[in-house]
């Protein structure tokens, strides 16, 4: 079965911006996500501050083969911000400005959409539930109904999953940054939705 793209965009004026937000959706087929659980997690060891820093991230987080186990499909979503928009001359703060307005919507979106779609959120990123992760103290998790595992953590290719959108995404390179910066989660599902009702969901999040 082919899925179609879904894609809009919508204007978004914060107390310093005024900002264009892109969003694309798509249903995928679940055997259609490139997995590698070992490579992603050796890459989280290797350049990520919360390596063994949080339950939701590797080595604590599990493959997307197990978690898959019981669906068919995943709604992936996206959105992005071009970064010129964001006036800033530090580049660093341009991108943590960026996911500062996406990463927390994206996340509220998924966990909304996990009951429609009776499904599970995989969201982009580590946990940010609390402000300090119990694993520090080797506590159990404090909130496991909120906690959501990173695509990436699962071992996803989130670059080829972003493909299958027809969306390329672009990484910091050498202090330069790149012309724009997405977000991306997926929910795994067996059920149906309109995207178009997502997307007003989406809308909703910015008002
Ligand atoms: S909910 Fe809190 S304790 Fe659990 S993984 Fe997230 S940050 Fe860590």
């Amino acid at each position: 079965m082919t899925y179609k793209v879904f894609q809009n965009k919508l204007n978004h004026k914060t107390k310093k911006f005024d900002l264009e937000i892109f969003y694309k959706s798509r249903f995928i087929d679940v055997k259609e996500v490139i997995v590698n659980k070992e490579k992603f997690s050796e890459m989280c060891k290797q350049g990520c501050g919360v390596y063994k820093g949080c339950w939701a991230c590797p080595p604590y987080s599990p493959s997307f083969l197990d978690l898959k186990d019981n669906f068919k499909k995943m709604f992936v979503f996206i959105s992005c911000i071009y970064t010129n928009q964001i006036r800033i001359k530090n580049p660093y703060l341009v991108l943590f400005n960026i996911y500062n307005i996406l990463g927390p919507r994206m996340y509220r979106l998924g966990m909304v959409l996990e009951k429609p779609l009776n499904g599970l959120l995989l969201k982009s990123g580590p946990c940010r539930v609390c402000r300090e992760c119990s694993v520090i103290n080797r506590e159990p998790c404090k909130f496991p109904n909120k906690k959501r595992y990173a695509l990436e953590s699962t071992g996803v290719d989130v670059q080829k999953l972003a493909m299958l959108l027809k969306h390329e995404l672009l990484w910091y390179n050498k202090k330069s940054l790149p012309k724009y910066m997405s977000v991306v989660c997926g929910v795994l599902t067996n059920k149906k939705i309109l995207q178009e009702d997502v997307y007003k969901d989406f809308k909703k999040l910015f008002i």
